[in-house]
């Protein structure tokens, strides 16, 4: 018989495959692809994963055992084998780090893993064996434990292989990264009261009521049109927007209720609403729409990758549904990529009118069973299974194990979210979408109002197709841009603590008309800067070179980099004058401030602060769709593609902070950020209105956004970065070096990059301190290579990879961290 060995992925960050042995009674059962348990340094046990099958022994080791086979067939594609091994190559990580971002949890099963009991089991333990019997008790007594202590429970050879059935079976669960309890979401209904509804009756209370309760009659009669009672197809009323339709008060609806008109009742809304699908509808595609639908389709014959250039509310969203539909019909899949999850949930409803239970969502705030539901059902090729045909997905869902994938969509391709910063892989989900399209030879369409600088780029070159909608849908205006002078309101003194009076009024205006507003402002928090009147001291952060951002809600300073909080000193740590100052605003001030000048106006806030919870975001989201909230505060998160009826009025008030940023894209970082809040202003019948705040109100970027005009922004930029060796003339690698010591890190910095100056084909930039030079304890340092574009990015690579090893042959070094990101954002 021959003996087989296996390489298989750790997931652990080691560079390479490491070789097992397999059992010979195993020969059969192994397959590539197929989960092991394999024992690898001190003792530890791991679920890797079986790469290729030979019968080469290493030669520098003596192959182990595999211990265990977890898997009856393989859990991973070929297809997502070449997307893992493309990510770890471009991106220089290993192929375990990529592993783990795209296993859900429930697939992992490392040592440390915690398992708990499934309180939703209903199964009698007679199904158990004795062994997994075992391991049920000890749940019981305790409510976690980690695979660890279960290996000393059962006989450690047997563990992963007992945890895997009882995962099976039911009986336990992975414990969740994300410990989020569900609370059902409870709204109010109105519904007309059996004797109501009957038409006599109604009738007669009619009168009653027009003799007597004028203000209760208008409330029935808005009654009656929102349930569209007279015109067949009935809906549900919601009481709060019936209150808000008839501007009537809780006690009038108490009132109707009292006289046997409504009756209230309650739903639990579900939070995708994916259960009624009875009418689908279809917009049909106006003749711009039609046009680049079919010019987009044209292009596909000889083109793999198309961006489609429209202006905000253009329609873009209707044709991407028409190509999906085409998509899968004809047997395929289709991947509909977004930046933010907060995205996904508006999508969501919108591609279920079209295409019911067809649409799945993936995304890293979905608990364990539901990740590895969606997982289970792209991997199913059957005919009926229909909800593996659509996917809706942030960047995580490029690993999902697609069968058949005919299109992917990466709406605002310009986004920067769409980047993975920490940890490894440090992956653009974009341009892997691209790579991964090529896997499948499906298209890819990539989406934006303002495009970035290197895609559109890569349309003028003609290496992408181009297709352009200039107009909003249904003939509506692109907002009217206004600028605030903030430098000439100062003088004049009109400023009003952080609002030009532009703003304010405008903002009364949509209040008093009962419209919507955004005020958008990067920065969370209350006050960034905390500062000792008398000495001019500042409270920073014990592990990062920051001062502590003030939190009053939870009346903190807290270190946006790393997590460490502290109560405000009540005096200065230094001279011990009392009088502190706070400097600078952030959202939760604007937030304070506005309800100050709006006292009735419903104000809410949403960034990284309020959204932490797992269904905080589509809260947020449907409260301000179902205008329950009159003035929605935010950070970039609320600049995304939303679409919001009625909004006329977005504030921007600090468009020189996002300027000033020193970054070689921070001009159109700017102008994108700008146009794309713009763009959430007067969608349905009626022109927006914006106002920016700046004391540079001629500079370039402010114009530009005026004047609607992304081309004069492309051409300025790509003179820029062509000037400066920028991409997409150029290709950045950012190396991090990191150490606590710093003038280690300054020695070790300076080490590596003359080397690199030596070997390095390209410009060799650095070391030198990041804006923020210590972040978590360790001293930073970066050194950017700027490689040029023809020569071979792999081959820099290589040169980059032994530059390495040979700076960690001196010892010395041996603690100092390297971290490259590719493409850096
Ligand atoms: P974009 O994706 O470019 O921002 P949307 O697709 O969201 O634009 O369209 C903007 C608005 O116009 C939406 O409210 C959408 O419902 C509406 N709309 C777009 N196309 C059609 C159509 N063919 N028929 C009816 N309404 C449409
Ligand atoms: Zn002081
Ligand atoms: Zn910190």
């Amino acid at each position: 018989m021959i003996t087989l060995f296996a390489d298989v992925i750790l997931p652990i960050p080691v560079p390479n495959l490491y070789t097992y042995r397999v059992p010979q009674e195993w020969n059969e059962a192994i397959k590539e692809g197929q989960r092991v348990v394999v024992n690898f340094g001190k003792g530890k046990l791991y679920a890797a994963l079986v790469r290729n099958i030979h019968q080469k022994a290493p030669e520098k080791y003596a192959a182990k055992y595999i211990e265990h086979i977890l898997d009856a067939g393989p859990v991973v594609t070929n297809s997502q084998f070449q997307l893992w091994e493309w990510m770890a190559s471009y991106y220089m990580c290993t192929i375990g780090e990529v592993m783990n971002a795209a296993f859900p949890a429930a697939l992992k099963l490392g040592s440390e893993t915690k398992i708990m009991l499934n309180p939703s089991n209903e199964l009698s333990k007679e199904i158990l064996s004795e062994k997994e019997f075992l391991l049920i008790d000890a749940l019981e007594i305790r409510t976690e434990i980690t695979l660890i202590e279960a290996a000393e429970i059962v006989e450690r050879k047997t563990v992963y292989p007992i945890i895997k059935s009882l995962i099976d079976k039911g009986f336990v669960l992975i414990q969740e990264e994300i410990k989020e309890k569900y609370k059902p979401k409870i709204e109010e209904y109105i519904r007309l009261s059996a004797f109501a509804e009957d038409e006599e009756n109604l009738k007669n209370k009619f009168s009653e009521l027009e003799k007597k309760a004028f203000k209760q009659l208008e409330v029935l009669m808005a009654f009656i049109q929102l349930s569209k009672r007279y015109s067949g197809e009935t809906e549900e009323v919601k009481k709060s927007k019936l209150m808000h339709v008839s501007d009537a008060s809780a006690t009038i609806i108490n009132q109707l209720v009292k006289k046997s008109i409504f009756e209230i009742y309650t739903k639990e809304i579900s939070r995708f609403e994916k259960n009624n699908f009875s009418n689908l509808s279809e917009k049909k595609l106006n003749d711009v729409q039609e046009n680049v639908f079919k010019k987009i389709k044209n292009i596909f014959l000889d083109k793999d990758v198309v961006l489609l250039h429209g202006v905000t509310s253009s329609g873009k969203t209707e044709v991407y549904i028409q190509l999906m539909q085409e998509c899968i019909a004809s047997g395929k899949q289709t991947l509909y990529l977004l930046p933010e999850i907060a995205l996904t949930a508006q999508i969501i409803n919108r591609l279920q009118k079209h295409f019911g239970d067809k649409v799945s969502i993936y995304h890293s705030k979905l608990n364990d069973n539901e990740r590895v539901e969606v997982w289970k059902n792209v991997l199913q090729k059957s005919e009926k299974n229909n909800s593996g045909k659509i996917i809706i997905g942030a960047r995580s869902a490029l690993f999902l194990p697609f069968h058949d994938l005919g299109l992917i969509i990466v709406d605002e391709e310009h986004d920067t979210s769409y980047k993975q910063y920490d940890p490894a892989p440090r992956y653009n989900a974009r341009d892997s979408a691209m790579y991964l399209a090529r896997i499948h030879g499906a298209k890819t369409l990539l989406g934006s109002a303002t495009p970035s600088v290197e895609t559109y780029y890569n349309a003028e070159q003609g290496k992408y197709g181009f297709v352009e909608m200039t107009e909003r849908f249904g003939g509506i205006e692109m907002p009217e841009i206004i600028v605030a002078d903030i430098q000439e309101e100062k003088r004049k003194k009109i400023m009003k603590s952080h609002f030009s009076t532009i703003l304010l009024e405008h903002l009364k205006m949509a209040l008093d008309n009962k419209e919507q507003a955004i005020v958008f402002h990067n920065r969370r928090g209350f006050a960034p800067v905390f500062e000792c009147d008398t000495c001019g001291w500042i409270p920073h952060c014990i592990h990062c070179d920051v001062s502590l951002t003030y939190h009053k809600t939870a009346h903190t300073m807290r270190c946006h980099y790393c997590g460490y909080s502290l109560k405000p000193p009540a005096a200065c740590e230094a001279c011990g004058a009392t009088k502190l100052k706070m400097k600078g605003f952030g959202t939760e001030k604007i937030e304070e401030e506005l309800s100050l000048f709006f006292p009735t106006a419903r104000i809410l806030r949403m960034d990284l602060d309020t959204t932490r919870s797992k269904y905080a975001h589509q809260n947020i989201i449907r409260d301000f769709e179902d205008q329950r909230i009159d003035i929605l505060v935010g950070t970039q998160m609320i600049t995304k593609g939303f679409d919001f009826d009625n909004v006329s009025v977005v504030g921007i008030l600090d468009a020189d902070s996002m300027m000033n940023f020193p970054d070689f894209r921070s001009y159109e970082r700017s102008f994108q950020l700008m146009a794309q809040v713009s763009g959430r202003a007067g969608r349905k019948n009626k022109r927006g209105k914006v106002i920016v705040q700046t004391y540079n109100p001629a500079h370039s970027v402010i114009q530009n956004v005026v004047r609607n005009d992304y081309a004069a922004m492309y051409k300025e930029q790509i003179l820029d970065r062509k000037n400066f060796f920028y991409p997409p003339f150029f290709r950045l690698l950012k190396i991090t070096v990191k150490h606590k010591d710093a003038d280690l890190l300054n020695y070790a910095a300076d080490v590596l990059a003359s080397d690199l100056k030596k070997t390095i084909n390209g410009k060799v930039l650095g070391p030198e301190y990041p804006l923020v030079a210590r972040i978590k304890n360790d001293y930073c340092k970066t050194i950017l290579i700027k490689a040029e574009r023809e020569k071979s990015i792999a081959q820099t690579k290589e040169i980059l990879k032994k530059s390495f090893l040979h700076f960690y042959e001196n010892t010395d070094f041996k603690q100092v961290k390297l971290v490259v990101d590719v493409d850096p954002n």
